[in-house]
Order: structure tokens, then sequence, then C-alpha cells
């Protein structure tokens, strides 16, 4: 049948039948009736005048309500053009993202949750605003109507880490081929229940849920509404789920709990993408919660999410993992030939799985992701080693250039995040009249933990050498984090300045 995401949803939840699909706030949702309520919302967009090629922000919160959103606009033939509503109280934000994806979108309406409401309606002026998806689901039962691969499926925001969010243009056929070479290169057999507290308004988070509509067996979702560590381990170990996506920024903050009081032993994997893990992380988690092996991926907005992924059974600890079958990885020098395995260049990508194109507002800066005669520049600087695993080191743009030498944050960061002592650190340049860029690292200790700032210094020189060595360390409370939860480096910046 047609490759697109309308009917990726329709065919699953049809196998899936009457088995349970997604678990939210206690309940289970069987996946025929995810179906039918579908159907109805899809029928309601049609009945408020929503067609093909419309843009419809969804700005809802991981509730059975989001994948059902999406379900229904990309049957209708219209284009979702998800907004992450952010961790903690996400008003501000919410607000700043909203107005910038409203305006930049030409969105014809919005869907949002009865609790985000008036936030939603404060930011969204004309365009009319579905709170719930009680009024859409009046609508009469309707099913996807024929659309090509080649046609915007999604209009997603990127994370906006390092400016405004860029819209990308993501076609129906990539985001289904991509999701299912995820789902090959990902899925264990018998391990078909995970815990997902990543938005899946983000790419990772839609990625894996369009990966478990292509898994053989029903795949039964376990949504999180925001991530909080005792919760995510109480319903790990409850729901006996056999896997989780998560974030570094979540394995950071599950290091601080008594993992030990917590076994759980039908936990396989978790997967992990969308900032760098160190291998130190990943072998701490390890020893401390025996029989969970953390499989690292890599991706971005622009490649429909999902790049490279490490295959249960045959990861490479340190590596983000093979590329998917569809998406071929080339390193290059400055000058744009491909480097030796195990050289560092910038890291490009090719295939007929990446973006359209950005979207007319989303003009990309130097150093960000950028399509290049059919192929993605993807801005992050790596290498592939002789068996083509690829390994991640930093954004170009984050290199600081000290007195001639570049010197990567995370490679830094790495080395302080391995004292006892600290929690997370974040490495920047500052501008200096001598050297150029001065490295300066900002680290958030454990409470009660008694490291000076000299103590630390002196820890990265060791490990990094004289010339990488932060010249400055900078005690913090805490390091700012992006609503996609991604250190804040242009933050750190600012506190600089
Ligand atoms: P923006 O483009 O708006 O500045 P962003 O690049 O953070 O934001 P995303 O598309 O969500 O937006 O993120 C993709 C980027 O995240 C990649 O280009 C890469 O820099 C980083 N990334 C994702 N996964 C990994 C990983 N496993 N290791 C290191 N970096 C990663
Ligand atoms: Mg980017």
């Amino acid at each position: 049948s047609e490759h697109t995401l309308g009917r990726l949803a329709e065919e699953a939840w049809n196998r899936f039948d009457d088995h349970d699909a997604v678990f939210s706030a206690g309940v289970w949702h069987r996946a025929h009736a995810l179906a039918a309520r579908a159907r109805r919302m899809c029928g309601g967009l049609a009945e408020a005048g929503i067609g093909p090629g419309d843009r419809v922000v969804v700005a809802l919160p991981n509730v059975p309500e989001l994948p059902l959103a999406l379900q229904a606009v990309w049957s209708a033939g219209a284009v979702a053009t998800p907004v992450v509503p952010g961790a903690g109280d996400p008003r501000h934000v919410l607000t700043d993202r909203l107005r910038h994806v409203l305006a930049d979108s030409g969105a014809r309406a919005v869907v949002t949750s009865p609790g985000l409401e008036p936030t939603v309606r404060a930011a969204a002026g004309d365009v009319p605003v579905f709170a719930g998806t009680s009024e859409l689901e009046r609508g009469p039962e309707r099913g996807p109507v024929r659309r090509d691969p080649g046609d915007l499926a999604v209009l997603a925001y990127t994370s906006g880490t390092t400016g405004p969010a860029k819209g990308v243009m993501l076609g129906h056929g990539a985001l289904w081929h991509v999701a299912r070479d995820a789902c090959a290169l990902s899925r264990q057999d018998g391990v078909d229940r995970g815990l997902v507290p990543v938005p899946l308004t983000h790419a990772y988070g839609m990625a894996v849920w369009l990966a478990g509509l292509h898994a053989p067996a029903p795949r039964q979702t376990v949504l999180m509404d925001g991530f909080e560590p005792e919760g995510f381990l109480r319903l790990a170990a409850e729901l006996r789920a056999g896997f989780g996506a998560v974030t570094p920024a979540m394995i950071r903050t599950l290091l601080a709990e008594p993992l030990e009081d917590h076994p759980l032993p039908d936990l396989a994997y978790l997967t992990c993408g969308a900032e760098p893990l160190g291998r130190r992380t990943i072998a701490e988690f390890e020893r401390r919660m025996p029989g969970v092996v953390v499989l690292e991926g890599y991706g971005m907005t622009e490649t429909g999410a999902v790049t490279s992924f490490n295959p249960p059974g045959r990861r490479r600890v340190g590596s983000v993992g093979l590329p998917l079958a569809g998406h071929a990885v080339t390193v290059r020098d400055a000058d744009g030939a491909p480097v030796e395995p195990g050289d560092l260049g910038e890291i490009c990508v090719s295939g007929d799985r990446l973006m359209l194109g950005y979207w007319a507002g989303g003009r990309p800066g130097p150093g960000d992701a950028a399509l290049v005669d059919g192929e993605l520049r993807t801005g992050d600087v790596g290498c592939v080693d002789d068996d083509g695993y690829l390994y991640v080191v930093d954004r170009k743009r984050d290199a600081i250039v000290r007195g001639g030498f570049t010197v990567f944050p995370r490679e830094v960061e790495d080395a302080l995040d391995a004292h006892p002592d600290v929690v997370m650190s974040g490495v920047v340049g500052r501008p200096d009249p001598a050297v150029g860029q001065e490295v300066v690292a900002f680290v958030q200790l454990r409470t009660g933990a008694a490291a000076t700032a000299g103590e630390l210094a002196a820890w990265a020189a060791e490990r990094v050498g004289r010339v990488r060595r932060p010249r400055e360390v900078v005690l913090a409370d805490a390091l700012p984090l992006t609503p996609a939860l991604k250190l804040d480096r242009a933050a750190l910046r600012a506190r600089l300045a």
C-alpha cells in the first residue's frame, strides 16, 4: 500500500486489533479503540475545514490524544506541526515557541490540552484552537485520504539549541522509511513494551512512536507526561517495561537515585540520544543497573530524527552506532573531501530520507546543518571506524579555537564529568585578546560535594592536556537546559558576558 503516515497507524492498529496499545495515567487503551477515535477526529478536522496541505499545530503533552491528533491530521491529508510543551512550568517557553511556530508555519488550527489552553489561546491570536479532543471526536468517522509519499507530512521545528528553531519539511515516504529502518535496527524479539518519557512532539519521540507502528508484534507504549526519575523507575517496575526511550539528561537524573533499590529485571535496554552521552556515564549506569544495556543513537530533525543506532547485541559503547539502511554517512574534511576511517570531519548524510528542505523562515546560520547537492552537512563533527560505526564529537559551531588549536567542549566536559563529585559540566569559549578564545568550564557538583574549582581544573588538565585544559572553572548550582533538556551553551556564554 502507500507509504504514508496516515496508512501506517491505520494498518498497525488493525493488526494490533484488541491488544493494549497505549498506557497513560493508569489506563490501557486498545488499538482498535484508538483507531476509531482517530477516524472521528479526522472527520472532525475535515468538518472544521482542515484539508490537504494545511498546517495544524499539535501542542500536547505525552497523553493518548497526542498520537491520535497526529494520526487525525495525517489522515486528513494535513501537515502536523508539533510543538514541545516543555518540561516543568511550560508557560513562558511555550508562549515564545508557539508565537514563533504559528507565525512561521502559517498554521490553520492548533490542537492542545485543556491545561495548556489559556497559554495557547494567548499566543494563537485568530488561529482556531481545539483544547482537548472531545469536540473533534464528535466528527463522523473518516479514514486516511490519499497522499503521495513525496507530500509534506510534518513541519517539524528543530530544538532551537543554537538559535531560533528552524522549520524542517519532512515527507510521508521519508518518515515512513526512517521509522521502518529504525525499527529493524532497534527491535529485539519479545521486547515490545516501552516506556516513553521523551515528547512525541520532538523528532526523537515521534520516531520512537512511528517505529513502534512498524513492529511485527503488538507494540505497547507507556506514555509518560514529563520525566521524573522516581516515577520512571516505579512505572518500569509495575508495568514490567522491556525498553525505554530516554535522553542523556534523564540518565544523569536517574544516576542521582538509589538505583540499587529499584531492580528492573524486565528492562532489557534504554535507547538514548539527542545530545552526547559520555561512555563513563554509560558504564556507571550499567554497573548500578545490571542487566540494562544503554543503546545510543544519533540523529536530527533534518534526517527525520534517526540517522544511526547501536543494534542490541552489536553495540559499540562510545559510538552512536551504525547508519540506518537508507542513510549513507560520509565524513568530510573542510574542503569537502571524504576522510579516512578514524579521522575527524563533518558528518554528512545522504539518501532519499532527508528533509525536503527548510521551510521559508528557517534560514540556517553558519555551522548549522545544510543541504548541499542533496547531501546533508549536519554541522556535527565526528568520525567513522573501520566497521562503519559512527562517533560524534561535537557541533562544529561550538568548537573553541584557542591560540590556533581547536578544542571541542565535549572532550573537556567528558573529563570533568568523570570526576566523582561532578553531576554535569558545560564548556564554552570566552573571547580573549591574546589567544582568541579561552576555555571556561561551568560545573554542577553533587550536593555535599567538596571539590574546589582549582582541583577540578587540575583534574581536567591531567586528562585533556595543557592546551585544552579549562583556564577557569566556575561552580554553578544548576546548568541551564533548553526545553528539549539539552545543555544550553548559549545561556552559558551569556553568563560570561
Ligand atoms: P537547532 O538546530 O535548532 O540548533 P538542535 O540541533 O539541537 O537545535 P535537533 O534536531 O533536535 O535540534 O538535534 C539534532 C542535534 O542533536 C544533532 O545535530 C547533534 O548535534 C545532537 N545529537 C543528537 N543525538 C546525539 C548523540 N547521540 N550524540 C551527540 N549529539 C547528538
Ligand atoms: Mg540542529
